[in-house]
């Protein structure tokens, strides 16, 4: 039975010049001590066990031994702790002692310390940030200044002075399914038919009938590491955009280093509701994959029996850059994958310069029909 990574099977690895703990650099991509400025490459720091952090975690044990796998895994010097933004309720926590002012996901100064009855269940692997600060300002004004519509005043600097490297949780799911359906199998047939026209003309014409068959197969499929987000932060609608992670080729083992002076979010959908959730998209998509199986031009009454089986799952962190601002009474969040830069965000539009476009739109139409009644004449 292999439940969550518990932290003592992750790796330490304090800086070999003075000790300190070492922290991930997206601009650098290694780990770079705070205290001495020593680069060590993550492969020297990687845990002992290359493979360990991406073993898949067998879901029924986890969900009957709740309290096993927990934490963080941290060094002594750590001191780590939870905020929750009373405005969009998301949990921030820091492994720095040093808590935000404000919300990283929403920019409400109403954050109140947080206190979990229970540890965050350990994420067994992450993504590293690979956009790095810099990189993420020079995209982001890059970005705004192809927002045709948004007022100017967003086009100046003050947009990235709020820019946040956040990791947001995700738990991803592996199952077996195996399935037996029934339906009615629909093919088309053509009749001739005969009727009257307008002119009360006898006429004939072809009209398309379907006969049905009963069919029943049987289906057999794996899905591999279905996303469910765990984020309260963020809104969906701008993730979906942002999305994919390269989850399935990209991971590496957790490691406190990697996360260490980044704020991570705390999942508030819990392994429990996202395995539910997981569950009715399996079926969703098995549904589907039946449908498709049955013979014919189209189909009805399908009935899938469906077993899943054989469920793993690992929770894992992905990073995201995120800017917040409020635009007169409205607080709109632009949000960037921190693995592959692509950007995606809310906001305002300047009704004056969409007034201005659609009067010179309307302006050109009107000289258009002024040249062309004159061309009639
Ligand atoms: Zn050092
Ligand atoms: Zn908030």
């Amino acid at each position: 039975m292999t439940v969550a990574a518990t932290p003592a099977t992750v790796g330490k690895h304090p800086c070999p010049e003075c000790g300190g703990d070492l922290q991930w650099n997206a601009a650098k991509q290694a780990l770079v001590c705070p205290y001495c400025g020593t680069v060590v490459p993550w492969a020297a720091g990687q845990a002992p066990d290359p493979g360990a952090g991406m073993v898949e975690n067998d879901l029924q044990a986890a969900l009957s031994h709740p309290d096993s796998g927990r934490g963080w895994g941290e060094a002594p010097g750590d001191e780590r702790r939870e905020v929750q933004c009373q405005s969009c309720h998301a949990i921030s926590t820091f492994s720095d002692g040093k808590v935000a002012k404000r919300c990283d996901f929403c920019g409400s100064p109403s954050i109140i310390e947080h206190q979990a009855l229970s540890e965050a269940i350990t994420p067994q692997s992450l993504l590293p940030f690979k956009i790095s600060d810099g990189q993420m300002r020079e995209s982001l004004r890059k970005w705004y200044s192809s927002r045709w519509f948004a007022p100017n005043k967003l086009k100046t600097a003050a947009l990235t002075d709020t820019l946040h490297g956040v990791y947001l949780p995700y738990w991803t799911f592996d199952a077996q399914v195996s399935a037996r359906w029934r339906a009615d199998a629909g093919h088309h047939y053509y009749e001739t038919e005969s009727y009257r026209d307008g002119q009360g003309r006898l006429q004939s014409r072809q009209v398309q009938r379907v006969r049905w068959v009963p069919a029943a197969g049987s289906l057999e499929h794996f899905f591999d590491d279905e996303l469910v987000p765990g984020t309260a932060g963020v809104r969906p609608k701008l993730l979906r955009q942002i999305e994919p992670f390269p989850t399935l080729t990209d991971l590496k083992p957790y490691s406190p280093e990697f996360v260490r002076g980044w704020t991570v979010e705390r999942y508030q959908l819990d392994l429990r509701q996202a395995e539910k959730i997981n569950e009715q998209d399996l079926l969703q998509q098995m549904q589907a994959l039946c449908g498709r199986q049955v013979p014919g031009d189209t189909y009805r009454n399908l009935q899938v029996d469906a077993r899943v089986q054989g469920r793993t799952f690992k929770h894992i962190l992905v990073p995201v850059w995120l800017v917040n601002y409020t635009y007169g009474s409205r607080n709109l969040q632009v949000v960037a994958n921190g693995y592959t830069g692509s950007i995606a965000g809310e906001q305002p539009y300047s009704w004056v310069k969409i007034t201005f476009a659609v009067l010179g739109v309307l302006l050109l139409l009107m000289l258009a029909a002024l040249v062309m009644g004159g061309n009639a004449a």
